[in-house]
């Protein structure tokens, strides 16, 4: 087993791959110490209590609340984006006025 496939493999469901790791930690002081640092990782998330019905209630709410505040806050972006585009039509639609005046007022010159 390499160094590299020890967090793989001591995160498995399987046995005989945990077991392997485990074997790989007893020779790699490096991958014990990631071994200690997880097994901590999972001591500390299993002494979180699960989380109370309003509780719970109340982080939906909030997350709920946040996704409008998000849009405000992209709001001036699109305004300007929209800005920009509408800019640019008037701009093309200027240019194309200006042309087929260019070009009504040239005929009459060419043609006899
Ligand atoms: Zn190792």
């Amino acid at each position: 087993m390499k160094c590299e496939d020890f967090l793989a493999a001591v995160e498995s469901k399987n046995l005989w791959r945990r077991w392997r790791a485990r074997a790989h930690a007893a020779n790699c002081q490096n991958c014990a110490e990631v071994s200690k640092m997880v097994g901590e990782l999972h001591r500390e998330l299993s002494q979180v209590e699960p989380i109370s019905r309003a509780r719970r209630q109340t982080w939906i709410q909030t997350a709920e609340n946040a996704v409008p505040a998000r849009a405000l806050s992209l709001r001036p972006r699109r305004q300007y984006r929209y800005v920009a585009s509408v800019g640019g039509a008037a701009a093309l639609v200027l240019v194309t006025i200006g042309l087929l005046i260019w070009n009504t007022t040239r005929k009459p010159a060419v043609s006899p």
